[in-house]
C-alpha cells in the first residue's frame, strides 16, 4: 500500500470532523476523505455523499452481509460503516485517507492496518467546552446530548489507544498539528519492508 490512513476520532463537539475536513480540502490531491454510510437520520444542512450516503437499516445490514465494510459500528444508536473499496483505491493511489471514526473502528481499523495506520484523538480544553459546543450545534435534543455525554466518557478512556492526542482550542494551531502528523503519516516506518528497502536501495533503484 503507498497510502496511509489517518484516523480521527473523538467525543461529539471536539471539532474533529472540521478539522479533518479542512486539512484534507487543504492538501487537495495528496489526501482522501472517507465518507461513511450511517443509518443515521440525515441533519439540516448535511448532504447526501458529502457527510454521509444514508441508508436504510435494512440496506446497511445488507451491506454487512455483503462484506461492504472494512469497518462498521454502533454508536449513538445508530450504524455507521467505513467502504472498503473507496479507502482501498485511495491508498493504492498513495493518499492519506482520513477516517473520521469512533474507537470502535479505530480499533478494527488498526486489525486491518496496523502498518499504515496513525491515529489522532481529538478533544476539548475541558468538558464544560464540549457541552457548550454540543449545545450551541441546536441539533441536540436533551436525551441525545445525554447520550453523546457518556459516550465522550467512554471514548476519552480510550485515549491510550491513540499514538496523539491534540486539543483543539485554537482551530488553526489544532489544524496546523494535524497536517504535519497527516503528512508523516506517509514515512512511518512500519509501512516498509526494511530488508526489501535496503535490496533496493543497494541496487540503487
Ligand atoms: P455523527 O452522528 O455526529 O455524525 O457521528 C457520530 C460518531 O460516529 C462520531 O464519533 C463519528 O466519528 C462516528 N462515525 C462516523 N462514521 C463512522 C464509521 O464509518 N465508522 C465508525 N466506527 N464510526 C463512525
Amino acid at each position: 500500500m503507498k497510502g496511509s490512513i489517518l484516523v480521527v476520532s473523538g467525543p461529539s463537539g471536539s471539532g474533529k470532523t472540521s478539522l479533518a475536513r479542512s486539512v484534507c480540502e487543504e492538501l487537495g490531491d495528496r489526501a482522501y476523505f472517507s465518507i461513511s454510510s450511517t443509518t443515521r437520520p440525515m441533519r439540516e444542512g448535511e448532504k447526501e455523499g458529502v457527510d454521509y450516503f444514508f441508508v436504510s437499516k435494512e440496506e446497511f445490514l445488507k451491506d454487512i452481509e455483503e462484506g461492504y465494510f472494512l469497518e462498521w459500528a454502533e454508536v449513538h444508536g445508530n450504524f455507521y460503516g467505513t467502504s472498503k473499496r473507496q479507502i482501498d483505491k485511495a491508498l493504492n493511489e498513495g493518499k492519506i485517507v482520513f477516517l473520521d471514526i469512533d474507537v470502535q473502528g479505530h480499533e478494527n481499523v488498526r486489525k486491518a492496518y496496523p502498518n499504515i495506520t496513525t491515529s489522532v484523538f481529538v478533544t476539548t480544553k475541558n468538558e464544560k467546552i464540549l457541552i457548550e459546543r454540543l449545545k450551541k450545534r441546536g441539533t441536540e435534543t436533551e436525551e441525545s446530548l445525554k447520550i453523546r455525554l457518556i459516550n465522550a466518557y467512554n471514548e476519552m478512556k480510550k485515549i491510550d489507544e491513540y499514538d496523539f492526542l491534540l486539543i483543539n482550542d485554537d482551530f488553526e494551531e489544532a489544524k496546523e498539528y494535524l497536517r504535519a502528523v497527516a503528512i508523516a503519516s506517509l514515512i512511518k516506518r512500519s509501512k516498509y519492508d526494511v530488508n526489501k528497502f535496503i535490496n533496493k536501495w543497494k541496487g540503487n533503484e
